[in-house]
């Protein structure tokens, strides 16, 4: 638009009075400044540099992006900023070919992993040569996100489906063998002295009741199983998450006693009642508790549970200094049989996870090894589901790992 009008005017400009110039100047500053508002709007970060290279212009969002300065960043060439490398490598390669690149992934690691999505198009002066490169530059990650978490909620439901299936299919044959070995063991008692040894006899008994107990240590698996992978629809309540959290402690507080573990407490007392599933959370951050208490070894164990309100969730954080999680076991931790423990199912922090989604919140660790854990659960204020939290754990992206410093 200000570029047809210039063109136009250009080609009249001798004959112009400066009055009409005068007046072309104040429409040139105006359409200017109308632009740089609009292109400070845009979430798009945008980086135009001249044909030497040198930055002409950056918008708010580039310079956020990046932690740019956008003062010194003017005049400097393109190269020489400090952006990710991976972004670098992209310029570099616009430069080397001088062909546009549309559209490509860069994954960087600033210092959370973001994914940009890039453009780099050269621009001309309507004549059809190219005298500036502009840079778009698209924060993709909240999308990437978005879809990966889809994807996890979904695999984890299917292996849900197929569990439950399998448990209840297994639950009759079960229930059988049970009432079966039970006769079996009783017509054992009932076999009179003298039709075989003593010795055999006392052989069968103890056989008949390591059979007994085994299958009731099956019939347990199964059902901790079931009660882990039954479809979570949760039934929901205004209830209170301060009021919820007091009952944990007074139910996990005598096990941290009896293990050294100091338990404490910071309830925000402005939080409202939000509708959930009183139980499933009760549940959800009683298994988040527990694995705190298991994760502490030795003296020292200290656990702090905090309740605070944000400007559209409850955070509730569990923090130990217990272990730690180390990295490679963090994108792991809510699939269902993950466990590092000798009795461990590994299907705690799997339910935690279904609840939480089916409540339509968030829920993110921060870990160090040797120092200790945090676990975060993001709860809505009202029908909206929360975003994602930053310390939530999200899988790498195959296809772009390795391309990321
Ligand atoms: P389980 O407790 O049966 O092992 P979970 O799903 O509850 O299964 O936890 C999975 C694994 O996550 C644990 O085995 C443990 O390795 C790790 N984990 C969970 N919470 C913590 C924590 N607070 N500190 C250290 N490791 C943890
Ligand atoms: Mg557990």
């Amino acid at each position: 638009m200000a570029r047809a009008f210039s063109t136009k005017f250009f080609k009249k400009i001798k004959k112009i009075d400066p009055e009409q110039l005068e007046g072309f100047i104040a429409q040139v500053l105006r359409e200017n400044a109308f632009l740089e508002v609009v292109f400070n709007a845009i979430a798009e970060g945008i980086i135009v540099s001249d044909g030497k290279h040198k930055v002409v212009f950056l918008n708010d969002a580039a310079a956020g992006m990046f932690g740019l300065d956008a003062g010194g960043a003017i005049g400097r060439d393109v190269e020489k900023l400090p952006l990710p490398p991976a972004l670098l490598d992209l310029i570099a390669e616009h430069r080397k070919s001088g062909l546009p690149i549309r559209h490509r992934e860069v994954a960087v690691r600033n210092p959370l992993r973001r994914l940009y999505n890039v453009s780099i198009i050269p621009a001309g002066d309507g004549d059809g040569a190219a005298t500036h490169d502009v840079i778009i530059i698209n924060d993709s990650t909240a999308v990437h996100r978005a879809a990966e978490e889809q994807q996890r909620i979904q695999s984890i439901e299917s292996l849900a489906a197929l569990t439950a299936g399998v448990a209840h299919e297994i639950k009759n044959p079960l229930n059988s063998l049970n009432i079966h070995t039970q006769l079996i063991h009783k017509a054992v008692d009932e076999i009179p002295r003298g039709v075989m040894t003593d010795e055999t006899l006392d052989r069968l008994d103890k056989s008949a009741s390591i059979l007994i107990d085994e299958i009731q240590r099956l019939a347990r698996i199964v059902d901790t199983f079931t009660r882990a992978v039954r479809p979570v629809k949760p039934n929901m309540r205004k209830a209170s998450i301060n009021r919820i959290i007091e009952t944990i402690v007074e139910l996990i507080t005598p096990e941290c006693e009896s293990r050294g573990i100091g338990l404490t407490v910071q309830l925000d007392a402005e939080i409202p009642q939000v509708l959930i599933d009183a139980e499933q959370i009760q549940q959800a951050l009683l298994n988040i508790i527990k694995n705190a208490v298991e994760a502490i070894e030795g003296d020292g164990g200290a656990i702090h549970v905090e309740t605070s309100l944000k400007s559209d969730h409850v955070l509730i954080d569990v923090e130990d200094n217990g272990v730690g999680i180390p990295e490679a076991d963090r994108l792991r931790i809510f699939e269902p049989y993950h466990s590092t423990k000798f009795h461990g199912t590994g299907l705690g922090l799997m339910m935690v996870y279904r609840i939480v989604k089916a409540h339509r919140g968030a829920i993110g660790l921060s870990s160090e090894e040797g120092a200790g854990t945090t676990f975060s659960i993001a709860l809505p204020l009202d029908e909206r589901p929360v975003r994602l939290l930053e310390s939530e754990v999200i899988p790498p992206l195959a296809h772009l790992d390795g391309a990321s410093p």
